[in-house]
């Protein structure tokens, strides 16, 4: 086991801001941390990075409790936080090695030159990180995240705030970190968990509300509408028939949204209807749930 997390509560004064939350995350598993602003997201990762202590509770890292290990677990972790502190005047590499004369790295040099390769900085190695575009900097974070080799990473809404071009790379930086270390990440956005982890775990407001494999929970994100538009008009009746479909609603005949039963995708069924009938598609979609729609569903099946 990388982390098992046991009964965290946490208080800020009288507001709990963690509710008895426990988890665990195997070694060498990628975990999303999904949950909407102010679930708790930030609260547990600094819990278990050791920068601030649980109310209650216990967190272990490699079989070793946070608090009473902190400089030790430190050493095993790299942590990317939300509001990532960088020192925008100094330059790239001065920085990286700075941060591992801190870390107490043997040969800085070598090691700083072949982080700095890992995550793509090479070019950008003798800016000003405050020259940096939003994408760098985060590449820097990550840089120092690793420096120390440590077998897990802890990164804090690391694709907030990056330009789509610069989500994707940052994405498959992380995925090939991945490969070699344990990741929980955290997001507020379930496309991401979707695209880079093999298990997503649930929080809102303090309490986990699911733990599962991201294939399982995709599903709930799925909507069972699809919203189509044909070139020429359809017969309500030859649309209800298709076999999945619950209910087809049009005011017009020519644009339609459809009712599928649960765990269905009827998209390529009504391809092949509209080319039955002669008849074309000209838009198709399926309607995405929204996050909060997903967490009320989720927490209504937790109380009850
Ligand atoms: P997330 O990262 O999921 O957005 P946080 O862990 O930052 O959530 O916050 C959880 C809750 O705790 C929020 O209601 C937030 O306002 C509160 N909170 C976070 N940090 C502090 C703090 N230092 N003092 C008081 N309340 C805090
Ligand atoms: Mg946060």
């Amino acid at each position: 086991m990388s982390i098992s997390i046991k009964n965290v509560t946490k208080y800020y004064g009288k507001q709990k801001a963690l509710d008895n939350v426990s988890f665990e995350i195997e070694a060498g598993e990628i975990i999303g941390f999904l949950g909407p602003n102010g679930a708790g997201k930030s609260t547990l990762m600094k819990i278990i990075t050791a920068y601030i202590p649980a109310s209650s509770g216990t967190v272990l890292v490699n079989g070793l409790d946070v608090e009473e290990n902190d400089l030790k677990v430190k050493s095993q972790i790299g942590y990317l936080a939300e509001q990532n502190p960088l020192y925008y005047e100094m330059y790239v590499k001065e920085f990286l090695l700075f941060s591992a004369g801190i870390y107490g790295i043997a040969n800085k040099k070598e090691r700083v030159k072949e982080v700095i390769e890992e995550v793509g900085l090479t070019i950008e190695q003798n800016k000003k990180i405050g020259q940096l575009s939003k994408g760098y900097k985060q590449r820097v974070g990550l840089a120092q995240a690793i420096l120390h080799d440590p077998s897990v990473l802890i990164l804090d809404e690391p694709t907030t705030g990056l330009d789509p071009n610069q989500l994707e790379e940052i994405r498959s930086l992380i995925k090939e970190l991945g490969k070699k270390k344990t990741v929980m990440l955290s997001t507020h956005i379930m496309q991401e968990v979707e695209a880079i982890c093999d298990r997503i775990v649930i929080i809102h407001q303090g309490k986990i509300v699911a733990n599962d494999k991201t294939k399982e929970l995709s599903k709930l994100f799925h909507s069972n509408r699809i919203i189509i538009e044909f070139a020429n008009s359809v017969n309500k009746n030859d649309l209800q028939n298709i076999e999945g479909v619950q209910k087809a609603i049009s005011e017009d005949g020519k644009n339609w949204a459809i009712l599928q039963k649960k765990d269905l995708d009827l998209r390529s069924k009504l391809f092949d209807f509209a080319v039955k009938q002669n008849n074309s598609v000209l838009t198709i979609q399926m309607e995405e749930s929204k996050l909060e729609d997903v967490f009320k569903q989720l927490t209504s099946k937790t109380e009850a």
